[in-house]
């Protein structure tokens, strides 16, 4: 386990910047934090989990596939340094961890891989979180794992890139910092996992009424907030731009709250109410996808909750369910 003094972050981080694309958790000028370069604003590893979709580096807003030319197509240029991405506290990593299975799930999607393979991504925890508070580490699902222990930051790797980006810092000073890590668990015990497990099971158990969903469906203004947010949600379509010469293919986040979202062709909606889109985007991680995948694909990272202007994030909508139904 390695050291890094606070007075030495800045160094650390600009010493990597001629090999690596680097990304960390920087402060914008309206105080909210968020992934971004060096160059956007002041390094803001402390305040857990930051503004935004994480995983926006492998699965950007927009993204194109290509282009053609006069009738010659191009495929985007690869990037000439790899990614060093810094800033993932455990429920970000348990997310992304959720989107390589996703990605790599039958068609195996080579526009997510060309940005994740090239990726190094690095945790955040330790009493770094809101307030100062602790966020327990990660332990893994990540190359390396910045811990703050109150003074200084504990750097772990886990892979041999890891090992190599932080060779040149001096290992731990003391062995009371080291066992700090080591002793605090490799978990995020919180009050809403169970909360969340029980509002799954009467999803799956079909006894939510669809009044309900009538009722939480109404206080939705279609803002899109809630899946432009949540590192897990990974809805997309796809656009073509046009111009005389040149044609561009992309692809952009989609939202399910919004009514286009299923529309077919003909003019069919199956999710044609509020009500029934609001029910998918809660019954697809609590129900849906535990069938598909095994686990509930909610990591209650709780940035739907703190975006939603109407207060129908998730959290909020299954403690209303389970204090309702159960
Ligand atoms: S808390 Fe909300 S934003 Fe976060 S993973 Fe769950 S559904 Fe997505
Ligand atoms: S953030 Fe809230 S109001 Fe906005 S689309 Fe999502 S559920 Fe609806």
């Amino acid at each position: 386990m390695k050291t890094i003094t606070p007075d030495r972050l800045d160094q650390f981080f600009s010493s990597l910047e001629p090999v690596w694309e680097l990304r960390l958790p920087i402060l914008l000028p309206d105080g909210t934090r968020v992934i971004g370069s060096l160059n956007d604003g002041p390094l803001a590893l402390h305040g857990g989990a930051v503004s935004g979709k994480p995983t926006a580096a492998f699965f950007p807003q927009q993204s194109t596939l290509f282009t053609v030319t006069d009738g010659a197509m191009q495929e985007p240029p690869p990037a000439d340094r790899p990614l060093f991405i810094v800033g993932f506290p455990p429920r970000d990593l348990a997310c992304l961890r959720f989107i390589d299975r996703f990605f790599a799930d039958g068609w195996r999607d080579d526009l997510y891989f060309r940005l994740r393979q090239r990726a190094t991504v690095a945790g955040l925890s330790g009493y770094c979180g809101p307030g100062g508070s602790l966020i327990s580490p990660a332990g893994g699902d990540c190359d390396l794992e910045f811990f703050w222990d109150r003074s200084n930051w504990l750097v772990t790797a886990y892979s041999e890139t890891g090992r190599k980006i932080i060779a040149g810092l001096p290992e731990t000073a003391t062995p009371e910092a080291a066992e700090l890590f080591l002793q605090v668990p490799a978990e995020f015990p919180d009050k809403n996992e169970t909360l969340i497990r029980h509002a799954s099971e009467l999803l799956r158990t079909n006894r939510v009424p669809e009044s309900f969903w009538a009722e939480i469906g109404d206080r939705c203004i279609a803002c899109t907030g809630c899946n432009l947010a949540c590192p897990t949600c990974t809805c997309f379509g796809v656009q073509d731009w046009r111009s005389a010469k040149k044609t561009e293919r992309s692809r952009m986040w989609d939202s399910c709250q919004l009514d286009g979202f299923m529309r077919e062709a003909g003019g069919h909606n199956p999710l044609g109410s509020e009500a029934e889109r609001t029910r998918r985007r809660i019954h697809h991680k609590l129900a849906a996808d535990p069938q598909k995948w095994g686990e509930i694909s909610c990591f209650l990272c709780g940035r739907c909750d703190a975006v939603c202007p109407t207060g129908i994030g998730i959290i909020a909508v299954a403690r209303e369910l389970v204090a309702r139904f159960r």
